[in-house]
C-alpha cells in the first residue's frame, strides 16, 4: 500500500484521484453493481471507485495506462475478489472483446484531458454496452444533456443524443480530488439506445453533416452546409435553411443526412 500513497498524481494522465468518501458511496449506489455483471473500469487509479465495486461484484475489469499503478492496485484488490488489469491507452481498447454474450458496464473517473476523443471512441462500440457512469468536466455533461436552442448544444450534444439516453446525475466539487481540479464536475449516467431514435441511412453522413453545421454555430445552415447540401435538399427535409445549426433538433438533423446519404448514391 505504501507504494501506492507515494505515488504523485501526473497531470499529462489527468490524474485527479476521488478522496470523498462520501461521493465514492454516491457513485457506485448510482451504478448499483450486482454480483455476475461485466463490469469495465477506465483509469482505476489507485482503486477509490475500483475497490468497492469490486467488493460488490466480486470481478471486474479495469483499463489503466499508468504502469506504475499497477502493481499497487493489483495488491489492493487482493482478497477482495478477481481484479484483471488491462495496462492500455483506452482510447485504443476494443471494448467488443471484453462483451461475451452480456454487455458491458462501463464506469469511470474519467482523465478529462481525453473526455471528447474517448466519448466518441464509446460510442462507437455502444452496441457491446449496456450502461455507462462517467466522471467528467461539468461543462462536458452539460453540452451532452443539452436540447436544441441552448448555447451549449452542438455537436457533442447531437452524436451522444442519437447512440444514448443521457442521464446528468449529480455535481461534485473540486474538492472531492486530490489534486482538486480548477474545474466542477458531474456525474452522468449513459445508456445506449436498444432501437435508434429515428431511421438512419448511414452513420457518417450524420457525423459530417453536424460537425460542419456547427463548425460555424453564427452562420445559417444555408451558408455552412453550402457544400454538403444545397438550400432546395434542406427544405427536401422540412428544415428551413435560414436557421442557425444550434436550433435543429437531434430528428431535423437524421432527416438531413438521410438527405445528404440519398444524394451521395
Ligand atoms: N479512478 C481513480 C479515482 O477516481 O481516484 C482515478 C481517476 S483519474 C481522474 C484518471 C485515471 O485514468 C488515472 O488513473 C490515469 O492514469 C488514467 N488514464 C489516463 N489516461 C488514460 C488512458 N489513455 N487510458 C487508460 N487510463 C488512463
Amino acid at each position: 500500500m505504501g507504494s501506492s500513497l507515494s505515488h504523485r498524481p501526473r497531470k499529462r494522465f489527468g490524474q485527479n484521484f476521488l478522496h470523498d468518501a462520501g461521493i465514492i458511496q454516491r457513485i457506485v449506489q448510482a451504478v448499483s453493481p450486482q454480483p455476475g455483471q461485466r463490469i469495465v473500469e477506465i483509469g482505476p487509479g489507485q482503486g477509490a471507485i475500483t475497490l468497492p465495486l469490486l467488493e460488490a461484484c466480486g470481478k471486474l475489469e479495469v483499463v489503466e495506462l499508468d504502469r506504475d499503478l499497477i502493481q499497487p492496485l493489483a495488491d489492493r484488490a487482493a482478497g477482495i475478489g478477481e481484479l484483471i488489469i488491462h495496462q492500455q491507452d483506452v482510447l485504443k481498447f476494443d471494448f467488443g472483446t471484453l462483451a461475451g454474450d452480456d454487455r458491458l458496464r462501463v464506469v469511470g473517473n474519467l482523465p478529462y484531458n481525453i473526455s471528447t476523443p474517448l466519448l466518441f471512441h464509446l460510442i462507437d462500440q455502444s452496441p457491446a454496452i449496456q450502461d455507462m457512469h462517467f466522471m467528467l468536466q461539468k461543462e462536458v455533461v452539460d453540452r451532452m444533456a443539452a436540447a436544441p436552442g441552448n448555447s451549449d448544444y452542438g455537436r457533442l450534444s447531437v452524436m451522444i443524443q442519437y447512440h444514448c439516453k443521457v442521464d446528468p446525475l449529480f455535481r461534485v466539487k473540486p474538492g472531492a480530488f486530490n489534486p482538486a481540479p480548477k474545474v466542477e464536475s458531474a456525474i452522468v449516467r449513459l445508456t445506449p439506445w436498444q432501437q435508434p431514435p429515428a431511421r438512419l441511412d448511414d452513420l457518417a453522413s450524420l457525423s459530417l453533416l453536424v460537425r460542419t453545421a456547427f463548425s460555424q454555430r453564427r452562420k445559417t445552415l444555408r451558408n455552412t452546409l453550402k457544400k454538403l447540401l444545397p438550400a432546395e435538399q434542406i427544405e427536401a427535409a422540412d428544415v428551413d435553411p435560414g436557421v442557425r445549426p444550434e436550433t435543429i433538433s437531434l430528428e431535423q438533423y437524421i432527416k438531413l443526412a438521410n438527405q445528404l446519404s440519398r444524394m451521395k448514391t
